[in-house]
This record gives C-alpha cells, sequence and structure tokens, in this order.
C-alpha cells in the first residue's frame, strides 16, 4: 500500500508542509513530522512543497 514517509535525516521542520495539508494529516509535535495515515490522501501537495525533498510517497 502507498503511504507517505518524511527522511528524517533531510526534514528541517520548517513547517510547510503541515500549512499546506488540507487534510491535517501532518503535525509538527517539537523537532518531529508526524504523519498520520489515516487522514493523509496521498495528494502530495505537501511533497511538491517541501524545500528539502524529505517527503515522498512509498510503496
Ligand atoms: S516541508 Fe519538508 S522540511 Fe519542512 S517540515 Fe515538512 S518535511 Fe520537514
Ligand atoms: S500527501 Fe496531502 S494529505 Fe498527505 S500529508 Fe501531504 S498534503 Fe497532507
Amino acid at each position: 500500500m502507498k503511504k507517505l514517509i518524511v527522511n528524517r535525516y533531510r526534514c528541517g521542520y520548517c513547517g510547510a508542509c503541515v500549512a499546506v495539508c488540507k487534510f491535517n494529516a501532518n503535525e509538527l509535535v517539537e523537532t518531529y513530522l508526524e504523519i498520520y495515515e489515516d487522514k493523509c490522501t496521498l495528494c502530495q501537495a505537501c511533497v511538491r512543497t517541501c524545500p528539502m525533498n524529505a517527503l515522498e510517497v512509498v510503496e
């Protein structure tokens, strides 16, 4: 099944992906980007927005 993953070595915790997500499917929790798979529609808006290329949809 496809899912969105974050590369924690790349993520700079800028919050851009959280701001762009219309589904409240991600959240910065302290210095950790949480992704809520049950809410994520895999629209990839966050993938396109991330300045660090830290987000990716994988099989
Ligand atoms: S947009 Fe990219 S760098 Fe910024 S918090 Fe999201 S995953 Fe991390
Ligand atoms: S893929 Fe879409 S729904 Fe999922 S976290 Fe990114 S912006 Fe939100």
